[in-house]
């Protein structure tokens, strides 16, 4: 029998209010990947969903419906061009739905609405939201450590800097046990030598869906430094204020923003190439076009569809760009 209402969502939003509301939220995107991905994929497509939309959108529609969720949040402005399409038909097929939205003006009194309406529905009080948000931040606090002792100390490589950052989107659906986790992790880290690293990389973009391409980056040398989107799910600035947190955070918003994030941490971790993570069918694509044009280091941009590990095709393109600039 389950413990907690079990909440899934589409991509980050301000999880404190379902926390503080008790119940179990879950990034359909995690658990989409952990589990058969291959599988929610051909469900989706057997639903009807096209060969040409992104696999996230597809894996994220079976996973919900297999999840045994009592609730989704679709977040369907601000993130994905697709997301309003997804809870449509999440709610079509019997979900419960709840829209949240970023909104594009990107004001401090929209975003406030937003939440406020979130925290109508399930009932819960703004002080009760930021009492969880004061926990939370305690756990972030840690994951900026994390974050740190991946560049600067390099006790933590780049993979289990993404595992790490992107799990925070969520807590796996239990801060208490995350944060025991998360503390036995760095004191481990704690007792290693620092990982020698050739070529300090930057990954930006949405999170691969390929398996094996931290692992792929660490054979030739290199490693990861920078998990850009990842880096954003753990909201990092640590602000005090929630909608201040999620007006900081970047990721819902347009190239500019990110790019704002993104080159002062270029600077600062002394990356000497970045890797631009694009997803096949999705309109951050184009985004990417302008990454290129304003980042005035090596850049290799990689282009991912299913589920699995590197073709040899982007293995071999990976390869070469380590073989000239490693
Ligand atoms: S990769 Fe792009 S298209 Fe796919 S879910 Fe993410 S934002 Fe949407």
């Amino acid at each position: 029998m389950k413990n907690k209402r079990r909440l899934g969502f589409t991509t980050s939003f301000p999880v404190e209010v379902a926390f503080a509301a008790g119940l179990e939220p879950i990034d359909l995107n995690n658990i989409f990947l952990e589990g058969d991905s291959a599988l929610h994929i051909r469900k989706a497509e057997l639903k009807g969903f096209p060969r040409t939309i992104c696999s996230w959108i597809k894996g994220n529609y079976a996973a919900a419906l297999a999840a045994d969720l009592d609730e989704v949040v679709g977040v369907v402005q601000g993130d994905c061009s697709n997301g309003a399409s997804l809870t449509a038909m999440l709610a079509d097929s019997g979900l419960p739905v709840w829209h949240f939205s970023y909104p594009q003006e990107r004001t401090y009194i929209a975003l406030d609405a937003e939440i406020r309406k979130l925290e109508d529905h399930w009932e819960v009080s703004r002080d009760k939201v930021l009492k969880v948000k004061m926990r939370l931040d305690q756990i972030r606090q840690k994951l900026v450590q994390l974050d740190e002792w991946t560049w600067q100390e390099r006790l933590v490589s780049g993979k289990e800097n993404h595992l790490w950052l992107v799990n925070s989107s969520d807590f796996k659906g239990d801060p208490d046990r995350f944060e025991q986790e998360l503390d036995t992790f760095m004191r481990d880290a704690a007792q290693r030598d620092p990982i020698p690293t050739k070529l300090r990389c930057a990954y930006l973009g949405v999170p691969p869906i390929y398996r094996d391409i931290y692992d792929r980056v660490q054979e030739q040398g290199a490693d990861v430094l920078f998990n850009e989107v990842q880096r954003q799910f753990a909201m990092p600035a640590l602000l005090t204020d929630i909608v201040d947190q999620y007006l900081a955070y970047t990721y819902p918003y347009s190239v500019s923003e990110r790019l704002a994030d993104i080159l002062p941490q270029l600077e600062k971790r002394r990356i000497d190439a970045v890797l631009s993570y694009t997803q096949s069918f999705c309109h951050l694509q184009i985004d990417n076009i302008l990454l290129k044009k304003h980042i005035n280091l090596p850049f290799l941009t990689l282009e991912g569809d299913q589920p699995e590990d590197l073709d040899s095709r982007t293995l071999l393109r990976l390869e070469s760009f380590f073989e000239v600039h490693g």
